[in-house]
């Protein structure tokens, strides 16, 4: 059994399509004076026949997946089309008499190892694109013959070391079950490109090719991440079974999608997603979302080598706002720090990140950062309905600072003569137990709650949530947890306010009841689990829940809680 990064959530089973070109071999034997000038008509020959294969593989990508995946190739061209390049690779030509196709490896490699020394996974993938465009060029120069995508024509499972950009522009993505590659990570094109197509992918596993050979039988197994080559016919038919109550699950929840969240007894729930970016919006749309409970900033800060300006940002924000038109959209500002690292703001080394240097605590230290973006969401709130979210809130003193700062912004923008939402909800992430316990004074600072269990179980029960060797404690559901989420919504109630939830916690069906019967107000989640939220809502009754959640909230151990739960068989 192998693994590697989990990709794209699914299970594929099927026969392997191994993608292994012939190797690029190049000869360094240097070339005589009199051969530099055919040389160098073989580099502007392989360079032209290279641009016009691009701009054939823009034309379809756009016809095919989309235009905005079409843009990578433009980037393609224009790094070709590079004079300081092609004068690079010219001058290795005349002036240390390489071959054309050695001064194209020599140079492209200098530009990739001085990518891939820079820490940042972004741009690491980066440096995927510069090795596409330089094997291109190569198999063109050295007229090396390559495996044509376009061929596959049966359901297989794709495994290639790594896709690049170019080959996954010539495939036909109906024949193709899953991907399985040597490299990559979560934000590696092929990772991207499989979770928008709903193709179930396992990156990074580090050797698959080693061990797969074209048509072994492969299962992907895509919800525990584990890759199977050539099982037992029992195995096959376990996970033949296990897709099928997959699939059927997937439809069966499709009727949700259109309907309101609403309780037999018709009290109606928000269900909203939890984004990171402009095609997650989308996405949260196609699955039912009437709103964004949590719009993760910190990745508008994180795919680059320098902070985003106030512009870039406002532009993000402009355009999420257009697409939701006027339903809310919860602006967080950027959480960086903890395990979100950002090279270029060269953090210092902490013993503990995740109780370090992170959130609102660098943008209260570094008010530049803080101003921009705020500038940025007001500027944005013209044009929909945007609210300001906090996170890792601790204290009333931290809140008041915040509001204080938002309020010199509005007076700059007003002096500015430019137009904002001048009532923008404002609302902080209870996340910590400080801000828990404080709940009551801080909600007197704030229009909404929305309670971050993902952290709120790290920091109460004292479990890092990325540790596996303790994973076995981290338990939203324990009686901890239920008490301080409970305390946080009575408080907020009581203040006249509205509380949302944007942890996990709001997309497991499995608390639904006990959430509604809490009287949470917004669930917010990764897109995908909207539907079955819905169907949860719409199959239950509001004061039946409140019953249960009375009862759940008596309970003193993990193990009562879940029995009640199973009694009642809560889980869908
Ligand atoms: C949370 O802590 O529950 C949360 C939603 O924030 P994040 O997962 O981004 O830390
Ligand atoms: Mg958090």
């Amino acid at each position: 059994m192998i693994s590697g990064i989990l990709a794209s959530p699914g299970i594929a089973i099927g026969k392997a399509f191994l993608l292994q070109n012939e190797p690029i071999i190049i000869n360094k034997k240097k070339i005589t004076y009199s051969n530099i000038n055919h040389e160098i008509k073989k580099l502007f020959q392989a360079k032209k026949k290279t641009i016009t294969q691009l701009k054939n593989i823009k034309d379809q990508t756009k016809k095919q997946i989309s235009k905005k995946e079409s843009t990578i190739f433009e980037g393609h061209i224009m790094i070709l089309e590079d004079i300081e390049l092609e004068h690079e690779i010219i001058s290795s030509i005349k002036n240390h008499f390489h071959t054309a196709a050695y001064a194209i490896k020599l140079i492209f490699e200098k530009q990739i190892s001085k990518i891939e020394k820079i820490k940042n996974e972004y741009l690491k993938n980066r440096a995927i694109d510069i090795k596409d465009i330089s094997s291109r060029l190569l198999t063109n120069i050295l007229n090396i013959k390559t495996i044509n995508l376009k061929k596959i024509q049966n359901e297989v499972i794709l495994i290639a070391n790594d896709l690049t950009p170019s080959e996954t522009a010539q495939i036909n993505f109906k024949y193709i079950k899953g991907f399985i590659t040597n490299l990559g990570g979560e934000t590696s094109h092929t990772s991207i490109m499989a979770r928008s197509l709903e193709i179930p992918a396992i990156v990074g596993t580090g050797n698959i090719t080693e061990k797969v050979k074209n048509g072994d039988y492969i299962i992907l197994d895509g919800i525990k991440n584990r890759i199977f080559i050539n099982p037992i016919q029992e195995k096959i038919n376990s996970f033949q079974k296990k897709k099928k109550i997959l699939s059927k699950k997937k439809n069966q929840l499709k009727k949700f999608i259109k309907l309101p969240a609403i309780t037999k007894d018709n009290y109606q729930f928000e269900v909203s997603a939890n984004v990171s970016n402009i095609q997650d919006i989308i996405n949260a749309k196609k699955y039912g979302a009437t709103s964004i409970g949590l719009y993760r900033t910190e990745f508008l800060f994180m795919e680059r080598t320098e902070l985003p300006s106030e512009d870039e940002q406002f532009f993000a924000y402009q355009k999420a706002a257009t697409i939701m038109k006027n339903h809310p959209i919860i602006i967080r500002t950027m959480d960086i720090g903890g395990d979100k690292e950002i090279p270029y703001m060269n953090f210092p080394k902490e013993e503990n990140p995740f109780l370090g240097w992170r959130a609102i605590r660098i943008g209260m230290k570094k008010k530049n950062i803080l101003h921009t973006q705020i500038k940025a969401i007001l500027r944005a709130s013209k044009f929909g309905n945007l609210k300001i979210l906090f996170p890792m809130i601790i204290s009333v003193e931290e809140i008041q600072t915040l509001k204080e700062e938002i309020k010199k912004i509005k007076f700059i923008l007003k002096k500015q003569k430019i137009l904002f939402d001048e009532k923008i909800q404002i609302g902080i992430m209870i996340e910590t137990p400080a801000s828990a316990i404080i709940a009551k004074h801080l909600i007197q600072e704030v229009d909404f709650f929305s309670i971050g269990t993902n952290d709120l179980t790290q920091y109460t029960l004292a479990v890092d949530r990325g540790n596996k060797l303790i994973s076995h404690l981290y338990n939203p559901m324990s009686p901890p947890i239920l008490k301080l989420i409970h305390h946080v919504i009575q408080v907020s109630q009581n203040a006249g306010k509205w509380t949302g939830m944007c942890g996990e916690l709001a997309g497991n069906e499995i608390a639904t009841i006990l959430l509604v019967g809490m009287g949470l107000n917004e669930f917010s989640m990764h897109p995908s689990c909207i539907p079955k939220i819905k169907k949860v809502i719409r199959s239950i009754e509001f004061h039946q829940a409140k019953i249960l959640a009375a009862e759940i909230l008596k309970q003193n151990t993990s193990n009562k809680i879940m029995e009640i739960i199973k009694k009642n068989n809560l889980s869908i």
